[in-house]
């Protein structure tokens, strides 16, 4: 066993500066863990600007390392990854938790081959061996019929978890935690990329990963105009539009908005599913769902068995209705 490796890390989601809420309930698993192995918690920032880290420390973090360059403008996976492996050289954290978000799953499967150690993405739940202090990495698997337990025996061990998994603990302004940057040379801020364009997705209110509310449409929408009417619904729920894979190949939507084995898995209070037949793939992205309705025309759809409330008509039908009776929230 490494035993130079010590302490529990999250990677902290960080966009124009403000912390995004899932760096928050990533330090709530963290201090969860942290505890049961007793040791540190810190959380690490990579930004070109940061605010208000002592929320850091407030939501269960002991330490903050911080790194700040106008370079980190934008997210460039080789050079966050380059900076977090020299981190994770220099300090020898145990665990390392990221948010399954776009940025946490092209991050850390990089940082694991850099490290040479293991990575399980889309976990759900932790425990941690008593005999070994091991992590046991839990995620949902085939297609979210079973739960697997994972250990991976190299250190640090890697896992992201998927958002909304666990709440954030309360804030306590009165917590105490050190804050502290770290600076490195130049050379490992250069990037093999150009940054060309970044550009808002205007469709939806909510990142997909971060909404609880998601609607979303499948082939049974019948062509991609109609859409529309879930991006209405979604704006008015303050929530995301979702799609299937069939209608992202299609071309009706962007792959942004896939849900399933090969898109997003995501964990909204309620997810709206809209002329879809439930496909294991497709269900793969949406098991743990607090509340599923479903509406579709076939009332043996498959994705009526794991529906709270199904309605058996034509989308088309009901979309209007919805459209003009749901006001906004
Ligand atoms: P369909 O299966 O064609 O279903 C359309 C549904 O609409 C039917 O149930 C029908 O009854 C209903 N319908 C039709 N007309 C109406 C109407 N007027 N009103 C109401 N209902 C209506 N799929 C994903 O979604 N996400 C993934 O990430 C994903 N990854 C995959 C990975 C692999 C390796 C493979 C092999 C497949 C993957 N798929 C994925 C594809 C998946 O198997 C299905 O093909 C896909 O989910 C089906 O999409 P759908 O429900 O839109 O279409």
């Amino acid at each position: 066993m490494n035993q130079e490796f010590k302490g529990v890390w999250t990677v902290a989601e960080i966009n124009d500066g403000k912390i995004e809420t899932v760096s928050y309930e990533l330090l709530s698993w963290g201090r969860d863990l942290a505890t049961k192995l007793n040791v540190e918690l810190s959380s690490v920032v990579i930004s070109n600007k940061v605010e208000n880290l002592d929320s850091l420390i407030q939501y269960g973090a002991d330490n903050v390392y911080y790194v700040e360059d106008k370079k980190l403008e934008h997210f460039y996976p080789d050079v966050h990854t380059n900076i977090l492996k020299k981190m994770v050289e220099d300090f020898k954290p145990e665990i390392i938790l990221a948010s399954a978000t776009t940025r946490g799953r092209t991050l850390m499967p990089a940082l694991a081959a850099k490290l040479n150690t293991g990575l399980t993405a889309d976990c759900t739940d932790f425990e941690i061996e008593e005999k070994t202090r091991s992590l046991i990495q839990i995620r949902p698997a085939i297609g979210g019929n079973v739960m697997a337990k994972i250990k991976t025996i190299t250190k640090p061990q890697m896992a992201t978890v998927r958002p909304k998994s666990k709440l954030p603990l309360a804030k306590d302004e009165n917590r105490k935690g050190k804050i502290t940057k770290i600076e490195y040379d130049e050379e490992l801020f250069r990037s093999k990329y150009t940054w060309i364009e970044f550009k808002k997705d205007e469709s939806s209110v909510q990142p997909l990963q971060q909404a609880d509310v998601i609607v979303a449409g499948g082939k049974g929408l019948k062509k991609p105009e109609n859409f529309k009417y879930l991006q209405n619904l979604s704006k008015k729920l303050k929530g995301a539009v979702g799609a299937t894979r069939a209608v992202v190949d299609m071309g009706w939507i962007d792959y942004s908005h896939q849900v399933g084995l090969s898109g997003k898995t995501v964990s909204p209070k309620l997810y709206i599913a809209i002329g879809i037949s439930g496909a294991v793939q497709h269900l793969a992205g949406i098991s743990s769902s607090k509340y599923i309705i479903a509406i579709n025309k076939d009332p043996e759809a498959p994705i009526f068995k794991i529906s709270d409330l199904g309605i058996v008509c034509d989308a088309l039908d009901i979309l209007p209705l919805l459209e003009k009776e749901i006001k906004s929230g």
